[in-house]
C-alpha cells in the first residue's frame, strides 16, 4: 500500500496548482490548497475535493507575497496533519512590459511571488522532512526558467532563479531521502495565460485562433498546449519511488519548446 504523504501546494485554487491538487489527492494524500484570499468558495473547493477522491483537504489562506506568510503556511499545515511531506511551489504570476515601462513595485511583486516564496516555504519545510526522513520538493517553473522572451524580465528572472535555488536546495539535501526538482512547463491554457490571449489580439489585431497558434504556441513545436493533468501526473511521478535519485534537475513539460 502506498504512505499517505501531506502536500502543501501554493496557489492552488485555480489553473495548474489545482490541477496538481486533484492528482495528489486522487493518490490518497492529504492535501493543503492555499491562495491569498479567504472565500467561501476556496473552502468548497477543498471540499469539493476531498470529496471527489476522499483524500482530506483542506484550504489554507497565506499571502506568497509575504515572507512570513508563506512559512506560515508550512507551520499550519504541519499543525494540522503532523508534518509536511511534499511541498509544490506553484503559486505565481505574470506581468508583460519592456524593462523601461516595467512598474518596479510590480518587479517586487513578481520575484517575491514567484520566486522568494520558494525560498520561505523550503526554509520551513526542509527541517520537517530531515526530521521525518522524507520529502519531496517540486518547484514550478517555466519554460522561462530555461529560456528567455522579450517583456517578461520580473517572470523570466524569477523563473532562472528557481531553477537556481532547486539546484541549491537539492545539494543541500543530497544526502538526506529528499529531493528537490522543478517543472519547466511550456504553454498550458490557465486563467494567467487566458489574461494574456484579449491583450495580444488587440496588439496584432488578430482573432483569438490566430493569436493562440502564432503567438502564444508559436515557440511550442507540437502547436498544442500542456495540460493541468500532465503536470500533474509529473508531479505524481517526482513523488514516487521510481523517482527516488531525481534531483536538482528540471522536468520540461513544453511540447518541444527548449529543444528548439
Ligand atoms: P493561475 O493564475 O491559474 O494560478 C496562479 C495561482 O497563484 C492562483 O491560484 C492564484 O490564486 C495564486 N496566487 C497568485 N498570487 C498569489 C499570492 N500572492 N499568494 C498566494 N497565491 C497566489 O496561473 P497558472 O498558469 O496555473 O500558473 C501556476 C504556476 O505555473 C505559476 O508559477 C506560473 O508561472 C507557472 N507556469 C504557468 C504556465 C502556463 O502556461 N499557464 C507555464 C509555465 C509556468
Amino acid at each position: 500500500m502506498k504512505k499517505q504523504r501531506t502536500a502543501v501546494i501554493t496557489g492552488s485554487n485555480s489553473g495548474i496548482g489545482l490541477g496538481i491538487a486533484h492528482a495528489l489527492a486522487a493518490e490518497g494524500h492529504n492535501v493543503v490548497i492555499n491562495s491569498y484570499t479567504d472565500n467561501d468558495e476556496d473552502h468548497a473547493l477543498a471540499d469539493e475535493i476531498s470529496k471527489k477522491h476522499g483524500n482530506q483537504t483542506i484550504y489554507i489562506q497565506a499571502d506568497m507575497s509575504k515572507g512570513e506568510e508563506c512559512r506560515a503556511l508550512v507551520s499550519k499545515a504541519a499543525d494540522r496533519f503532523g508534518h509536511v511531506d511534499i511541498l509544490v511551489n506553484n503559486a505565481g504570476i505574470q506581468h508583460v512590459a519592456a524593462i523601461e515601462d516595467f512598474p518596479p513595485e510590480t518587479w517586487d511583486r513578481i520575484i517575491a511571488i514567484n520566486m522568494s516564496s520558494s525560498f520561505h516555504t523550503m526554509a520551513a519545510a526542509l527541517p520537517m522532512m530531515r526530521e521525518n526522513k522524507w520529502g519531496r520538493v517540486v518547484n514550478i517553473a517555466s519554460a522561462h526558467g530555461l529560456t528567455a522572451s522579450p517583456y517578461k524580465s520580473a517572470y523570466v528572472t524569477a523563473k532562472h532563479g528557481v531553477v537556481g535555488m532547486t539546484k541549491v536546495a537539492a545539494l543541500e539535501t543530497a544526502e538526506d531521502p529528499i529531493t528537490c526538482n522543478a517543472i519547466c512547463p511550456g504553454y498550458v491554457l490557465t486563467p494567467l495565460v487566458e489574461a494574456q490571449i484579449p491583450d495580444t489580439m488587440k496588439k496584432y489585431d488578430m482573432d483569438r485562433e490566430t493569436v493562440v497558434r502564432e503567438v502564444l504556441l508559436e515557440r511550442q513545436p507540437s502547436k498544442q498546449f500542456a495540460t493541468v493533468e500532465q503536470i500533474g501526473g509529473t508531479v505524481v511521478f517526482l513523488c514516487s519511488d521510481h523517482a527516488e535519485q531525481i534531483t536538482g534537475t528540471t522536468i520540461s513539460v513544453d511540447g518541444g519548446w527548449t529543444a528548439l
